[in-house]
């Protein structure tokens, strides 16, 4: 325990010194980064370890997983689900996860409204389509947005994406700042980009991310 303890500390004051860098290289303001540490597959002793650590955003990907690791943690962690989303389990995620990042259909967006609460979403894009990984071709991003904007319970943050395997993330990041800043112009609100993992967020905060979503470089490999 103390042991991993240690070990989680320093992962996390490693990474934390790198976003600091990237921020400062790219003239931002660090502290506009929010960094969502991704706990799937690691057990509640590990995320109680990071709240005590300071952490308060967690990130999963699977319902039957977080659903019962969340109600673990004090009341003020604010967890984020980012994984494909299947219908038949919204109602379940939108119970522990206060920001969901995968929304790419309307049909999805349409049910989460109607249970009822208020949550924060981004729409998410798939930055190359031969990829089944989820998010609606950036073609259709503008659509999307005009259909779940009048969706009274759903606040659009902003767009999440993940770069493509085998090409440079920082021209895939470049790629999906544009976007963002495209649909700014009609969407003055939505303007938060999560984007970044392990091995790929400095150049995501270079290209503006606002969320960096970190698994292994902090809790080790899965
Ligand atoms: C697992 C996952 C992450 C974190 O990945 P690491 O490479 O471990 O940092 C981030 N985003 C999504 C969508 C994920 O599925």
């Amino acid at each position: 325990m103390i042991l991993r303890r240690s070990e989680l500390s320093e992962n996390l004051a490693r990474v934390s010194a790198r976003i600091e860098a990237s921020a400062k290289g790219a003239n931002r303001n660090p502290d506009e980064i929010t960094l969502i540490v991704v706990t799937k597959t690691f057990p509640a002793s590990d995320v109680e370890i990071l709240y005590e650590l300071g952490i308060r955003n967690f990130g999963e990907n699977r319902d039957q997983e977080a659903s019962l690791k969340a109600p673990q943690l004090p009341a003020d962690s604010i967890w984020h689900f980012q994984g494909q989303i299947q219908s038949n389990k919204l109602k379940s995620i939108s119970n522990w996860a206060d920001i969901i990042h995968s929304v790419d259909q309307l049909s999805h967006a349409t049910k989460l409204n109607e249970l009822g609460r208020n949550k924060d979403i981004f729409i998410q894009l798939a930055l190359d389509q031969s990829e089944n990984r989820g998010g609606v071709e950036p073609a259709k991003l503008h659509e999307l947005v005009d259909s779940i904007s009048p969706l009274s319970n759903l606040n659009i943050l902003g767009v999440m994406a993940v770069a493509p395997l085998g090409k440079d993330p920082g021209l895939a990041f470049k790629g999906l700042s544009e976007i963002s800043r495209k649909l700014s112009l009609d969407y003055p609100k939505i303007t938060a980009i999560s984007a970044g993992m392990s091995n790929d967020f400095e150049a995501a905060i270079t290209n503006g991310a606002t969320h960096i979503r970190i698994g292994s470089q902090i809790l080790g490999v899965r």
